[in-house]
């Protein structure tokens, strides 16, 4: 694959800058000589229509949701109406500078209010943060309030172990221990559930909480969550749990009323605003009454018809971002949750688990499903059940029929996972289509599985030795002379 230095040729000019305004000596002497460069910069020297075609060149061979079906389990990656992104360019949000007096905001802070009011009913929780920049940040939140709440209830040198369920997401684990808990992990039976017979083994009064995937990574939901909740409330812990996937049960089900102390959300997957590639998202946390005097500073309020920043919270766990979060992404995700209201957010989560019910009736048979159960948002078959080919070979080989592999080895409780999640977004023609994919993959697997060892075929870059570029990565182009 050529890069943009690979074109051109020495004089070639992609724009026409004007002249100088002033002579340059006179714009140089303001610089301090020790600054200034020794030579030009080695830019690449190319015309405008090689500039235009390199860089579109380059942009067809990326794959998005704007280009078709991309089944990421767990990801969440929909349709994010555009509308939204017209209302988060609006100069009198995008061009707000952050430092303004609050009276000068008033725009702003009543939409990041009322933002919180919407989470807060649809959690059914009472405290809410908008700080956190993505899901693990809002991980990462929850821990340090629960961590508070230890230090002032004389509990943090005694309470220092956090439960996690090993259908958890990743992410969990690694919030606990950056706090400072340590993780115990606690097993699922059969079911695919969390173990209650274990849980109770592990709860004592060295336990901080439990971290909850819900639903858990094999798009499960834990149907006995009302006793594990109980049991970690009795034996004086805390219960988090993991909304980034909300989708699965907005608008039927609230976790306030399940138990949930603290409970993060994703906007960037449940209600719009695009993500990929670790952001700009938003994870937001709500909380129960036990943690209110710990949110973050500061918190948006409203007094009488004003709204205001009130940092007068003296047990307050401090920022976790600067300013007020990443305003635009929530502007967007409230713009979705307004457009659709109570009724449409209820449509979202039933097309998010009719989908992925369709698509693994389809697929179960073919391919192995460790776990039979009714899905929620996502579903989690198994490689293994093909002889001759792996997961890996299936992922890329879905490839060369034109679709984005879903999530693979991922949970780490089904041996060669894929974890397919269709989104509500998907008309059903393309859950067809990529059924149909899936199912001569598995044609293929048996009468042809070398065809699948060498896929993807059709890709500007083949499949690539990921142990070799591990060990020996090339992270620099090395330009030479030019
Ligand atoms: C995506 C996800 C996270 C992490 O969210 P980020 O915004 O990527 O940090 C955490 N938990 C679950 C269940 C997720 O799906």
């Amino acid at each position: 694959m050529s890069t943009i230095y690979d074109r051109g040729a020495p004089g070639r000019r992609a724009v026409a800058l004007p002249p100088l305004a002033q002579p340059e000596e006179q714009v140089l002497s303001g610089i301090p000589a020790g600054l200034r460069r020794q030579g030009a910069p080695r830019l690449p020297a190319v015309s405008q229509p090689e500039l235009v075609r390199h860089y579109t060149a380059l942009s067809r061979m990326n794959y998005g949701v704007d280009t078709g079906f991309y089944p990421l389990g767990s990801c969440t990656m929909k349709h994010n109406p555009k509308l939204h992104e017209d209302l988060a360019r609006h100069p009198g949000l995008a061009d707000l500078h952050p430092l303004l007096p609050d009276e000068e905001c008033q725009g702003a802070l009543a939409l990041l209010w009322e933002m919180g009011e919407c989470l807060k009913g649809i959690a059914g929780m009472p405290g809410i943060t908008l700080q956190p920049a993505a899901g693990a940040h809002g991980e990462l939140t929850g821990m340090l309030l629960i961590k508070k709440w230890l230090e002032d209830h004389g509990e943090l040198g005694a309470r220092t172990k956090i439960l996690l369920p090993d259908s958890a997401h990743g992410t969990n684990p690694a919030s606990a221990a950056m706090v400072g808990f340590s993780v115990v992990s606690l097993p699922s039976d059969r079911r695919g559930l969390v173990d209650l017979a274990a849980l109770r083994g592990a709860l004592g009064p060295d336990v901080a909480g439990i971290m909850l995937t819900v639903p858990n990574t094999l798009g499960l939901f834990e149907e006995d969550i009302l006793t594990i909740t109980s049991l970690v409330h009795d034996a004086g812990g805390l219960c988090y749990f993991d909304g980034a996937n909300l989708n699965a049960y907005v608008g039927r089900a609230r976790p306030g009323d399940m138990g949930a102390d603290v409970f993060h959300i994703n906007l960037h997957k449940t209600f719009s605003t695009p993500h990929g590639g670790g952001g700009p998202g938003a994870g937001p946390v709500t909380v129960s009454e036990a943690l209110l005097p710990y949110l973050p500073v500061p918190e948006v309020v409203r007094e009488g018809g004003e709204f205001k920043l009130a940092w007068d919270r003296p047990k307050s766990i401090g920022r976790v971002h600067p300013y007020f979060g990443n305003v635009l992404v929530i502007a967007k995700a409230l713009a979705y949750i307004l457009t659709l209201g109570d009724d449409g957010l209820r449509e979202v989560s039933a097309g998010a688990v009719l989908a992925a019910n369709y698509l693994k009736a389809k697929l179960a048979g073919p391919y192995k499903l460790p776990y039979d159960r009714l899905a929620k948002h996502e579903f989690v078959l198994s490689g293994e059940g093909l002889d001759g080919v792996r997961t890996l070979d299936i992922a890329k080989r879905l490839m060369d029929y034109g679709f984005h592999p879903p999530t693979v080895y991922f949970p780490l409780i089904v041996r060669e996972a894929l974890m397919i999640e269709p989104t509500e977004t998907e008309p059903r023609e393309t859950l067809d289509a990529f059924a149909a994919a899936m199912l001569a993959i598995a044609r293929e697997a048996r009468e042809q599985p070398e065809l699948l060892h060498d896929a993807p075929h059709t890709t500007p870059v083949r499949r690539l030795d990921e142990a070799r570029a591990v060990r020996e990565p090339r992270l620099k182009l090395d330009l030479g002379d030019r």
